[in-house]
């Protein structure tokens, strides 16, 4: 028997999914709030690892398509002091293909492919339980039943509600974003300051990153510790307000780091949000999460891994696993929230030393985790 089956969010975890059904035959109904694939900016780079990422492209039946559009240069890494000294410049030998840089929008297209996504259409809750099996509401008013509601549809998930209390807390660390266009031909300098890949300076709790992506994109990350509220008297939409602001915050770090918010073309802010550690919840028949929805932790390269295998993998299991639907449902939770847990613990202690008090800590976690 071909059960309903729809999942709520196109991102890494919904598609990834969608796609592994997919490939196996097996129809979903894929439910995206975007009005279309191309309504907002798809964001920077991720790193898919080997035994993640990766993982779940093979299961998609997609790792050759990912290698030939992904840069394996992208994983190289520069450290710098606060005064430009070059701390260390880690280059991937050229067959490395560990953690290969893909941008977002390139991963979404090649997870989009052929299916059939239904745009604009944002849900604002799901009713398990009912004579029809679960309900999902949308914000046109209309409804829909299925037999199996999926809910990746990230940190804000309309669909967690109907499994868990738990909310997103913020980190005490925020996020202000910004990019450069053509940064080999209009920046020269702070191209070669970047290198291939990825570029860091870190000071007492704070950070600057800086991330090439393809075409000479660079995206540029300002991390620091500070209230949720500390942009009260600054105007957030105002570019030249929030540049002074950042420019003040970095005061005294090296004049080519500053380039990058000098040069630094629109600014968003996102603060870094958390779901509790090892997040889990009471099997509800019909419904469960993945990715962000279940399990919303620090950005540091796993989030979209963890997201896409698991999509992969509960897609795999209904697909060839037993007939019992809930059955396969309960296994797969009790494996993503394990890996997850992991995950969540490791990254949660990475941002306490990326951005602490004391730099050195980042660079020890840098020369922890990366390989010789
Ligand atoms: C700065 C930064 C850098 C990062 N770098 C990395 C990295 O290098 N590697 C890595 O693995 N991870 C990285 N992450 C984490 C990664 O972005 C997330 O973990 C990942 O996007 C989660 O995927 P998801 O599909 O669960 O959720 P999302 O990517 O948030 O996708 C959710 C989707 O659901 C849709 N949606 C939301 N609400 C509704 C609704 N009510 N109805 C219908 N649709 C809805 C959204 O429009 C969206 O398309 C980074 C995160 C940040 C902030």
């Amino acid at each position: 028997m071909r059960h309903r089956i729809a999942v709520v969010g196109g991102g890494p975890a919904g598609l990834a999914f969608a796609r592994v059904l997919h490939r196996h035959g097996h129809p979903v109904t894929v439910l995206e709030r975007d009005a279309a694939r191309d309504a907002r900016p798809p964001g920077g780079v991720l790193d898919l690892h080997e035994g993640l990422g990766q993982l779940a492209l093979d299961k998609a039946g997609l790792l050759a398509e990912f290698r030939a559009l992904s840069r394996p240069e992208g994983q190289a890494m520069r450290i710098l002091d606060t005064d430009g000294t070059v701390l260390r410049d880690w280059q991937p030998d050229p067959d490395d293909r560990a953690n290969p840089e893909i941008d977002r929008g390139q991963l979404r297209d090649l997870l989009l492919g052929p299916l059939d996504v239904q745009w604009g259409r944002g849900v604002t809750q799901v009713v398990p339980g009912t004579r029809d099996g679960v309900l999902v509401h949308f914000a046109d008013g209309r409804q829909e039943a299925f037999d199996l509601v999926v809910g990746a549809d990230g940190a804000w998930s309309r669909i967690r509600p109907a499994v868990s209390s738990a909310t997103p807390q913020y980190t005490g660390v925020t996020h202000v974003e910004t990019s450069l266009d053509d940064v080999d031909t209009r920046h020269p300098d702070l191209a070669r300051l970047i290198g291939d890949g990825s570029m860091a300076v870190y000071g007492v709790n704070r950070g600057l990153v800086a991330q090439r992506n393809s075409g000479g994109h660079v995206k540029v990350y300002a991390k620091f510790r500070a209230p949720l509220d500390w942009h009260t008297n600054l105007d957030l939409a105002d570019v030249e307000a929030v540049r002074s602001s950042l420019l003040a915050l970095f005061d005294g770090w090296a004049d080519p780091v500053l380039n990058l918010l000098r040069h630094g073309t629109a600014f968003v802010h996102r603060p870094l949000y958390v779901l509790p550690v090892s997040h889990t919840w009471t099997h509800v028949f019909g419904v469960t999460l993945l990715g962000d929805a279940a399990h919303l932790m620090p950005p540091l390269g796993a989030g979209a891994n963890l997201a896409m295998l698991e999509g992969a993998e509960l897609a795999e299991s209904i697909a060839t696993g037993p007939e019992d639907l809930d059955e396969t449902v309960r296994a797969f939770e009790e494996q993503m929230w394990a890996r997850a847990g992991k995950w969540a613990k490791i990254t949660t202690a990475g941002l306490e030393r990326l951005v602490s008090p004391d730099p050195a800590e980042a660079l020890a976690l840098f020369d922890q985790v990366q390989p010789s």
